[in-house]
């Protein structure tokens, strides 16, 4: 990637500036030229929402520590960031949950006893290339328990070139035994206006197509690269967001078959997408009502947002806010999916006369 940054630090990395010029204070040496760095901890941990740029970061973490040239930044340049760009530095793990066919699934795999086993087999090992081995183990929330029991004293107490990264949604969903052994770093939605930067100087998005993007991503740079770069991105928001119009002005039975029918489709990303954009247009509603519509993420649907806000109490849309983030939580642990749904369905602010 080209480094025609935002940010100051000349990382490949959009936001989260506060982090990276703390990794950066980590990695830089503190005593003479090829000494190593004093601050530099054993294990790492970002959390965050889905897509905020977690692994991102991780990533751009493992290739400053491993780069040739530079103490503080990756110079894209050197063969250790050749090979980090390719996909193939040998210092480096990429380590995912996997499915029962040892596919890598994000959404429902997990990582597995016999990945730890190959990485306390791994860590004994001396790096290839430089100083360091950099092990980033992704969505540690799908660690199954032996997995995470097993790596404790890997995590407490690597051989001292061995670094480990670890990416989860939130803190509270690893066992504290985990958290307690890393630096933690919370990862908080970046700025739309980075958002909008970032499409344009780096995928090289149309100014007004960034702008919107960028405002609906609500801090995450890499769901607004995904959209971009789908085909039908837009287009299936449109849909969902029709579909959502419809389901305000739905009776009863139409909202339990729509549970019905998420709760059997059994797929996560598509979920977890629509609750992220029902939150962006319930938070719209409530910018509508405050008479703040200009603020909205949703701003090619300003008609549709203020007639809404105008139908509806303040307070049933506040409330319908905070089950939406409430029921979110619950689904990324509950295994009563469809019960969950139901609620979120029934609870939804209703239009009765609302047309499509
Ligand atoms: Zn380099």
């Amino acid at each position: 990637m080209n480094a025609t940054l935002a940010s100051e630090t000349n990382w490949p990395v959009y936001g989260h500036d506060w982090v990276v010029q703390l990794l950066q204070r980590a990695i830089a040496p503190t005593g003479e030229t090829g000494s190593a760095p004093a601050r530099l901890g054993h294990a790492y941990l970002f959390t965050g929402p889905q897509q905020v740029g977690k692994t991102t970061l991780a990533r751009a973490f493992a290739q400053a520590l491993l780069c040739e040239n530079s103490d503080r930044a990756p110079c894209g340049e050197c063969r250790s960031c050749r090979l980090m760009a390719h996909g193939n530095h040998p210092d480096f793990r990429l380590i995912q949950p996997l499915n029962s066919d040892g596919e890598p699934d994000r959404e429902n795999g997990l990582l597995r006893v016999e990945q730890a086993a190959g990485i306390i087999r791994d860590v004994s090992t001396s790096p290839m290339e430089g100083r360091y081995k950099v092990f980033l183990i992704q969505d540690f929330q799908r660690a199954h328990p032996h997995f995470a029991n097993k790596l404790l004293k890997t995590l407490e107490e690597p051989p001292a070139q061995v670094v480990l990264a670890l990416t989860a949604s939130d803190r509270n969903s690893l066992l504290p035994t985990i958290v307690s052994r890393c630096q933690v770093f919370d990862l908080r939605p970046v700025d739309a206006a980075v958002v909008a930067l970032a499409l344009r100087q780096q995928w090289d998005v149309d100014a007004e197509q960034a702008e919107l993007l960028a405002r609906l991503a609500s801090g995450r740079l890499g769901w607004a690269v995904e959209q971009q770069t789908l085909p039908d991105g837009l287009d299936q928001r449109t849909a969902e967001l029709e579909t959502l119009w419809r389901l305000v002005g739905a009776n009863r039975i139409e909202r339990m078959a729509f549970a019905a029918s998420l709760a059997s489709n059994r797929d996560n990303r598509r979920l977890f997408g629509m609750l992220a954009l029902w939150t962006t247009w319930w938070r719209d509603v409530m910018l509508a009502q405050a008479g703040a519509l200009d603020a909205c993420s949703n701003v090619d649907c300003k008609s549709e947002l203020q007639r809404q806000a105008d139908a509806l109490s303040d307070a049933e849309v506040r409330r319908y806010l905070e089950t939406l983030n409430r029921i979110e939580g619950y689904l990324h642990h509950t295994v009563n999916t469809r019960l969950a749904l139901d609620v979120l369905l029934l609870q939804m602010p209703s239009l009765t006369t609302h047309r499509v």
